[in-house]
């Protein structure tokens, strides 16, 4: 087990690449916080729909930073400005949107900032897109999990028809392309492998393989023995 020494272990890629499955059962196995940054990106753009703001206007994006509190609790909750929003950030209208929320430097820069201290105290296992390449550049272990699109919308559809998230497949593949494109062509923070990462291809692994090559690389890149 990871005892005494704080641990962050950063865990990238594509949208829907079933980072967060394995990222939450890592975090599982090791004991330790996991932490869904795009959940932060989702319940601003969520504020952002009610609001009535529209999310490709960044101006007016950036005025609601100073009214939106986000807090990630304990069983993956998630709380916008008290509320409990855990279900809502999954709609299609929020994935759709989102990426061009996270696109703004202003947003980036006051969520990053919460998502450090998060990992300051505590070992982590942090989700995202661009977790190993700037918010923790120091993380013990840097994951980039790909998987072909079409797995990667199979896989959502799946998740969202057994979460009663009314969508289509190829609502759900065209929503991932678009969110892949804005997310690695955007200026400041793009989706990008770290160069000291490992590439984990999980489009022919189980998710209990996918958490056994993460447990693996992680006791080779930090020494420690995961008894799970
Ligand atoms: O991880 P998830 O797919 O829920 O993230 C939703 C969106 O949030 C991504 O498509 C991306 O636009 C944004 N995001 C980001 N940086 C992160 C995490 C998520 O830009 N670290």
């Amino acid at each position: 087990m990871l005892d005494k020494k704080i641990i962050t272990i950063a865990i990238d890629g594509p949208a829907a690449a079933g980072k967060s499955t394995v990222a939450k059962l890592v975090a599982k196995a090791l004991n330790i916080t996991y932490i869904d940054t795009g959940a932060m990106y989702r319940a601003f753009t969520w504020y952002a729909l009610e609001k009535n703001v529209d999310c490709k206007n960044e101006e007016e994006c950036l005025k609601l930073i100073p009214e939106i509190k986000i807090e990630l609790k304990p069983n993956n909750i998630v709380l916008c400005n008290g509320l409990d929003v855990t279900r809502q950030i999954r709609e299609p209208r929020v994935s759709s949107q989102v990426s061009y929320i996270a696109s703004y430097k202003d947003i980036r820069l006051f969520l990053v900032e919460q998502q450090r201290k998060m990992a300051q105290k505590n070992s982590v296992v942090m989700d995202g897109r661009d977790i190993g390449t700037y918010v923790l550049p120091d993380a013990d272990v840097k994951i980039f999990q790909i998987a072909s699109v079409e797995t990667r919308a199979v896989r959502r559809y799946d998740e969202n028809v057994s979460k009663g998230i009314p969508c289509t497949l190829e609502e759900i593949e065209n929503d991932v392309r678009s969110r892949d494109y804005i997310d690695s062509h955007r200026d400041f923070a793009p989706l990008k492998a770290a160069p000291d990462s490992v590439l984990l291809d999980t489009s022919y692994l189980t998710i209990e393989e996918s958490v056994d090559k993460v447990l693996q690389i992680i006791e080779k890149k930090t020494g420690v023995t995961i008894d799970a």
